[in-house]
């Protein structure tokens, strides 16, 4: 169809400010990292509603045109990229907040919704969002559903999935279905919202999500402890899970390298501690008794060192400090910004396995000509390893090459080539070693 027809067509159910052509999609960017290249798409839309919705895939639907989702423009597998044949559909001016049930701790919101923002506001009424990782600020709560993200706190709380009550879609042809229960249990028939959780937008649009709660923890404390030995890392999550249970809320890793270079001349992260160790582990704990579970915290870190289990730790206590701890874990932009060319990984690996395969794995990466920077980093208490590999180019050849060795040494041990972050288009290739 004629590109004017369709843009026409558009016009008669969106607002002129809803549809950006031309110059307009200039300023207009595919992802957080790449502000610097501009938008290429037929138009932009911003519909305000579902019923926008589903009147702009409709007529998408009639002509043939091909759609492609933004959210918030985060993820790290090139879903959102798009052509200038293609129109793009933006959620982002669906953002209202509907209701907060305070008594039934769920909140509903059209999908646009930016993650961090529900977190704020359902933490000034004692409640937790516990949905947590690095892009929260940027992501939004429509693109976490659609890619069923994962993130710092899962083996506590569980991916995106677990924390989805109900969903309202509209399906390729238009039609709306909608199933917004603030039910945890429901098994009445088929449970069609599973579907559209992790599909990344190929079944439909998410417009609106229920998502469930938890009561806020009154406390909460970040340690960062360092060790040489991968079993030490294991053993110091077994004592945690032993002696703090269900109050471990996040255990992180980074490997040397990662540490080095996020506490390094280019950041603004103090280094607490030296920069010769092989592994920094990141745990949370986040509990419900103001008075002891400080002292409590303590105790197991310092009888950890006793024990030489970890050789060393801080604790941070205030917020100022957690942040700034987190942000060495969480900052992954940094990484990102060392070489012009990077590739991102998000395997998982049997938990016991991870020292061994990240060893190996960095090693045969070592010895791949172009490779200049290699960063392994993850949520090592739910086997979700990443990797930000630099390079000076874009090779196509080389670009096959690491691929091949992180997803051969992940299939040898029966691990995954997408932990959370889904296929996009960069993995399409790939999935046949899922
Ligand atoms: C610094 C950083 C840290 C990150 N850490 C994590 C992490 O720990 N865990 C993790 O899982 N991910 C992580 N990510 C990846 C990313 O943040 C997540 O995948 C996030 O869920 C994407 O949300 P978004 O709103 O940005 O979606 P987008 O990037 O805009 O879109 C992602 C996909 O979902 C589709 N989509 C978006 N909105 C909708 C909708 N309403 N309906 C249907 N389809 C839709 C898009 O078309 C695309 O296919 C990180 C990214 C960065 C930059």
């Amino acid at each position: 169809m004629p590109i004017n027809s369709i843009i026409s067509l558009f016009k008669e159910v969106l607002d002129n400010s809803s549809i950006l052509l031309g110059e307009d999609l200039k300023s207009r960017f595919y992802h957080i990292w790449k502000t610097d290249i501009s938008l290429e798409s037929l138009c932009l839309l911003l519909p305000r509603s579902s019923e926008e919705v589903s009147a702009v895939v409709k007529i998408c639907n009639d002509n043939n045109q091909e759609i492609v989702i933004h959210g918030g423009l985060t993820n790290l597998v090139g879903s959102t990229i798009s052509t200038k044949t293609q129109v793009v559909v933006s959620l982002e001016k669906m953002n209202k907040i509907i209701e907060i049930d305070e008594k039934g701790k769920t909140i509903t919101c059209e999908s646009g919704v930016i993650i961090e923002d529900i977190i704020n506001v359902v933490k000034d009424k004692d409640l937790l969002l516990p949905l947590n990782f690095g892009a929260r600020g940027s992501a939004q709560i429509g693109g976490a559903v659609s890619t069923n993200a994962g993130g710092l706190r899962v083996f506590k709380y569980g991916m995106t999935r677990n924390l989805v009550l109900g969903i309202e879609a509209v399906l390729p042809d238009g039609t709306v279905i909608s199933s917004l229960k603030k039910l945890m249990k429901d098994n009445s028939g088929y449970d069609l919202k599973q579907l559209f959780i992790g599909s990344e937008g190929t079944l439909g649009i998410v417009t609106k999500v229920v998502l469930r709660l938890y009561r806020l923890p009154k406390t909460r404390f970040t340690s960062l402890a360092v060790t040489n030995n991968y079993q030490n890392v294991l053993n110091l999550l077994k004592i945690m899970e032993d002696r703090v249970s269900s109050n471990l809320t996040g255990y992180e890793l980074l490997w040397n390298d990662t540490y080095k270079q996020m506490v390094g001349d280019k950041t603004l992260y103090n280094k607490y501690l030296p920069d010769n160790y092989k592994y920094y582990v990141f745990i949370e704990y986040m509990g419900g008794d103001f008075e002891n579970d400080y002292t409590h915290f303590e105790s197991i870190i310092l009888d950890c060192i006793d024990r030489r289990v970890i050789d060393d730790a801080v604790i941070g206590k205030d917020d100022k400090e957690q942040v700034n701890i987190w942000g060495i874990r969480e900052d992954v932009a940094v990484l990102a910004d060392e070489r012009d060319f990077d590739q991102q990984f998000d395997i998982s690996i049997p938990v016991p396995l991870i020292g061994e395969v990240i060893d190996k794995i960095s090693l045969e990466l070592k010895d791949c000509k172009g490779v200049k920077t290699i960063f392994p980093f993850g949520h090592v208490a739910d086997g979700n390893i990443h990797f930000i590999i630099g390079k000076d180019s874009d090779d196509e050849d080389l670009k096959s090459k690491i691929n091949d060795i992180i997803y051969n040494n992940t299939q040898l041990v029966n691990g995954s080539i997408s932990a959370e972050h889904g296929i996009g288009l960069d993995k399409k290739k790939y999935l046949i070693k899922r």
